[in-house]
């Protein structure tokens, strides 16, 4: 930059005497303290960066696998408590406890989307629905283990007291399509999305073309 314009600069910002006096050395002093605060800037943002994505990854590790929990098959626990296998997600017409038991009102939302999602190409399949209180305290166990405590293990699994499931009153879908499908028009059937951190569980939580609550931030109960 051409000298004599550094003055003019200088007075428009409004500097002092004091520093205008200093214009050479106040310039780069300037031009340091500017670069050290945009640098330290970007560092904090990289850091807050950082610690978002390690803070979101159990979630997005829960969303690979939802709660429904694998390895649970091999357990003593079978469709009599609410058991779908992973590799066979349900319909929302099948015979499985784990649909036949939810809540009459629930499932009739979930059949009327589901037709209107398979129209749009995006059939709804359900991995997780009705559990059995037995099944639910071993699906809470394993997410103890998982997550290294039961407060940890809260914010992804409902102990059996509280959980949704346990009622009948919450269903987990797939898959993402599905998911995106339901978190978009799901509120025209009453059917709202009611964890921010879980994207495929979905509970019958407002009248059919009604607003949806605001989420909580996770199944501990945190409101976001
Ligand atoms: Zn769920």
């Amino acid at each position: 930059m051409p000298h004599n314009t550094s003055p003019l600069v200088i007075r428009r910002v409004g500097r002092s005497p004091r520093y205008r006096r200093n214009r050479a050395g106040g310039l780069r002093t300037g031009t340091m303290i500017g670069v050290l605060v945009v640098a330290v800037s970007f560092a904090v943002a990289i850091a807050l960066g950082v610690s978002w994505i390690a803070s979101d990854s159990p979630t997005v590790g829960a969303g690979a696998a939802p709660a429904s929990g694998s390895g649970v098959e091999s357990s003593v626990f079978g469709a009599d408590d609410g058991v779908i296998p992973d590799a066979e997600p349900a319909g929302v017409d099948s015979d499985l406890p784990a649909i036949a038991r939810l809540d009459p009102a629930l499932l009739d939302a979930l059949r009327q989307a589901s037709d209107a999602a398979s129209v749009d190409g995006q059939p709804i399949e359900v991995t997780s629905g009705w559990r059995s209180v037995a099944y639910q305290e071993e699906l809470f166990a394993e997410a103890v283990v998982t997550y290294g405590s039961e407060e940890a293990a809260r914010e992804f699994v409902s102990s059996p007291t509280q959980s949704k499931h346990v009622t009948g009153e919450a269903v987990d879908i797939g898959p993402l399509d599905a998911q995106l499908w339901l978190m978009e028009h799901g509120y025209e059937y009453g059917l709202c999305q009611t964890y921010a951190n879980e994207r495929w569980h979905f509970e019958l939580a407002t009248t059919p073309g009604g607003q949806c609550p605001d989420m909580r931030m996770d199944a501990a109960g945190d409101w976001s």
